[in-house]
């Protein structure tokens, strides 16, 4: 099976390059935009700084039918090796912003859909932001961790003072109404989210910071953290971990091609080299098989795989 053809023909390409210039590229490999380093071409990635950029493609794209894809840090896709057909948006300039500050005893934080999660969570723990320790270590753009409702104990969901996103019908930047729960959102597909304001109660800068620092020691010692990788694979069963009931199925060490369970933390798999999309998600396959079969636990994913799953590549 091999890759299926571009969808952007030529005039496509043109009206593009003419809109976006050098914040265009054509055919250029996802790998390096994902945590895993793994994953094909995208038709066009787009570099989107400005609301009227966001607010443009999704018009674009809606008119001429053609798929829309928003890419945060990458740290939660497996991108197959036959890439990605239409548009990935990256989201920067105006979408970096990042404002906290205390505002009527709470700490508010307010961020565009790029800014980064860790400086969100290192300034708003300086200003002893009650409960964002559940936040650290989490290699997300701000965007993406809403969309994930991404966290630990705590999750970013309980922050949420107000959402503001972007669709085709809509493609001004609006508040609306989101439903957290563990690891989802009601985030329609389409939306791109562009801007979040968080709230924490005030707590004690000096217990926070530490509690926060506690908690990037513990993933250094417990996750693999040097080697390619894009956190949990698989969502946590009710009342369970995956990562005991992977490591009692005997899968840690399992490998495919250069894609291994890791040794460290078996709810892990790390690019040890050379890892093809098509390694990752076939020791997906068989991990998720050796814990149903071991247990009869249908583990869910948490990694979304996006893109072309093929081998011909
Ligand atoms: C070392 C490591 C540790 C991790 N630890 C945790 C953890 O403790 N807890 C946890 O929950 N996760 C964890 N993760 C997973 C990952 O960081 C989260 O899922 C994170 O929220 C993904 O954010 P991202 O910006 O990288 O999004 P991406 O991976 O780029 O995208 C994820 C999804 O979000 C969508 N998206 C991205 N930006 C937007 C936007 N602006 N609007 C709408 N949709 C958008 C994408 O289209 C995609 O569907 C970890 C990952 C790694 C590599």
């Amino acid at each position: 099976m091999t890759a299926s053809a571009t969808l952007l023909a030529g005039d496509d390409r043109a009206a593009l390059a003419a809109r976006f210039d050098e914040r265009v590229r054509f055919d250029t490999p996802l790998a390096p935009a994902t945590w895993w380093k793994i994953g094909g071409p995208a038709d066009a990635t787009i570099a989107a700084t400005s609301v009227d950029d966001v607010a443009f493609v999704l018009q674009w794209c809606f008119k001429r039918k053609l798929p829309c894809f928003v890419l945060g840090a990458g740290s939660n896709l497996l991108v197959g090796d036959g890439g990605m057909r239409g548009l990935v948006v990256q989201l920067g300039g105006s979408y970096d912003a990042l404002d906290v500050r205390i505002e009527d005893g709470a700490v508010v934080a307010r961020a565009g859909a790029s800014a980064m999660l860790p400086q969100l969570v290192a300034q708003a723990a300086s200003l002893g932001a009650l409960g964002v320790d559940g936040l650290a270590g989490i290699p997300a753009t701000v965007g993406g961790a809403l969309r994930m409702n991404a966290g630990t104990d705590r999750e970013i969901g309980e922050f949420v003072r107000d959402v503001r996103v972007q669709t085709a019908t809509k493609p001004q930047p609006a508040s609306t109404w989101v439903g957290f729960s563990y690891r989802q959102t009601t985030l329609p597909r389409d939306a791109i989210v562009a801007d979040v304001t968080l709230a924490f109660e005030c707590g004690d800068p000096a217990a926070v910071r530490a509690r926060t620092q506690d908690r990037l020691v513990r993933r250094k010692a417990t996750q693999p953290v040097a080697v390619p990788n894009a956190g949990s694979c698989f969502r946590n069963p009710p009342g369970d971990q995956a990562g005991r009931l992977i490591e009692a199925a005997g899968a840690k060490g399992w490998r495919a091609g250069g894609a291994e369970v890791s040794t460290l933390h078996a709810n892990f798999i790390v690019n040890v080299g050379g890892a093809k999309a098509l390694d990752v998600s076939s020791l997906l396959a068989r991990v998720h098989r050796a814990v149903d079969d071991a247990f009869g636990i249908d583990l869910h994913l948490e990694v979304h795989l996006v893109g072309e799953f093929v081998a011909d590549v």
